[in-house]
């Protein structure tokens, strides 16, 4: 018992973190699958072999090695390696080597379980001896996603501006994708056009995200959008307007949230969703308020070592903070004069919503920081409504859920909460069709805000 357990700790320190990816097959879950995409083809401008899996299609896999009480997307992403390796390891046989791949997993601390999801995955590859080498490459909010480790040092800084680059373009193609859809000439015509165009940008990225040649990749995205604009019908009057935030995974990987934003799309909405660059600033933004409260708390006490390291930090995370600030000011101004398409929170305006409101603290943390902002942000917004998609029991969207629906109550502005657990809910599709009747009606009153 003692020997496993000693194992066990040791697999998760030893198994677990950031480690070269020269010369591995590096397997991205694809979540968001535009993102995952175009950071697969930021890492291979890199030179790293980056793989984006096929997802959903393991889920039995990951129920059968998971207990029920975890996240959903444990169970999905579970799923998603276990299936993966097992393919290849059937596919190449005896020549199949586990030291050739890392599966990325990224964390989060705080109080809710994503800081879990890739220990416990740790335990469940551990299980399979042919699996055991497999090491799972994780980064964490706790420093930003600092990359330290993964490459040659004199290019993290380089790969990290392109991953955070790509981050922003794979939102921008989403909005595009949301801003097209609803309003199409043709029926099915933006799916297709999106999918070719995600993969144009991977290649885009692939080409110049390591030379940092950041203005061409926005030239080809102008193109894209310019081509997406010709597939609106101008004689399609604009619908009522909704917002979506929740827990990230569940609110961009479509088949764990049942297409949510098409279903909405079906009974009349125009959907835009809170980004995936609000997260990645989220965690920046909330390093440098954690620095520069260290700062305040030391200099009052005269600790002037501390004060010099917390200095350190504070302007370390804070140059990060502005680069990426420039850079989705950067992409987002391209393409605005092109076709008016959903712009992104600063996540300082969202921290000063809650403080003027007192509804909820950053120093308490998680998304759910973001998603009762988010709503607000909507509704001073004139959105007609906003859902709150997670997955069932998550922590921080149940949070959010108690905090802003009394509010969206009170403000008559109708509000759904969408948890999903993989299950099929006879009623999701009526309360949904009852949660737009009510959008329209409030489109009808108040209008919409304009694009
Ligand atoms: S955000 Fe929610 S679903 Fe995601 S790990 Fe935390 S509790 Fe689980």
């Amino acid at each position: 018992m003692e020997a496993q357990k000693t194992a066990t700790f040791l697999s998760l320190s030893e198994n677990v973190g950031q480690f070269s990816l020269l010369g591995k097959t590096f397997l991205i879950p694809e979540m968001n699958r535009i993102g995952a995409h175009l950071l697969a083809g930021a890492f291979r401008s890199f030179g790293v072999n980056a793989l984006v899996m096929g997802t959903y299609e393991g889920l039995d896999l990951g129920k059968e090695f998971t207990s029920g009480k975890e996240c959903f997307p444990c169970q999905v992403t579970t799923g998603d390696i276990l299936l993966f390796l097992k393919k290849e390891k059937e596919s190449l046989g005896d020549d199949f080597n586990p030291e050739n791949y890392i599966f990325f997993m990224p964390e989060s601390e705080g109080p809710c379980r994503f800081g879990m999801y890739n220990k416990y995955q740790r335990i469940v590859l551990d299980s399979f001896p042919e699996f055991r080498k497999v090491k799972i490459g994780s980064l964490t909010s706790e420093n930003s996603y600092a990359l330290e480790g993964m490459f040659e040092k004199e290019r993290t800084r380089d790969f990290r501006k392109a991953a955070y680059f790509s981050v922003v373009i794979a939102d921008i193609l989403d909005r595009l994708l949301w801003r097209i859809r609803p309003y199409e000439r043709k029926q099915g015509a933006t799916d297709g056009f999106i999918e070719r165009s995600m993969m144009t940008m991977a290649d885009s990225f692939e080409s110049y995200g390591a030379k940092k040649d950041f203005d061409r990749i926005l030239g080809k995205l102008e193109e894209i959008v310019e081509e997406g604009k010709a597939l609106i019908d101008p004689d399609i009057h604009p619908k009522p307007l909704i917002g979506i935030v929740g827990e990230i995974y569940l609110r961009t990987h479509v088949h764990s949230n049942q297409n949510v934003i098409r279903v909405l799309e079906r009974y009349g909405a125009e959907v835009v969703n809170a980004s995936i660059a609000e997260w990645v600033d989220y965690t920046t933004y909330d390093k440098v308020r954690a620095a520069k409260a260290g700062l305040r708390l030391n200099l009052k006490q005269f600790r002037f070592n501390k004060v010099k390291s917390y200095l350190k930090q504070a302007l370390s995370y804070g140059g990060d903070l502005l680069y990426q600030h420039i850079r989705l000011d950067q992409a987002y101004k391209r393409v605005k004069p092109l076709l008016d398409l959903a712009g992104d929170h600063r996540v300082a305006h969202l921290e000063k919503i809650l403080i003027k409101d007192d509804l909820y603290s950053f120093e308490l943390g998680t998304e759910a920081c973001l998603s009762i902002a988010g709503i607000m942000e909507f509704m001073h917004e004139g959105y007609n409504g906003a859902v709150n998609v997670y997955p069932f029991t998550c922590m921080p969207s149940t949070i959010t859920s108690s905090i802003i629906r009394p509010i969206m109550s009170h403000e008559r502005i109708p509000f759904l909460d969408a948890p999903y657990d993989g299950t099929c809910q006879p009623g999701r599709e009526a309360t949904i069709r009852t949660f737009m009747y009510q959008a329209y009606q409030h489109y009808k009153r108040h209008g919409r805000k304009k694009h």
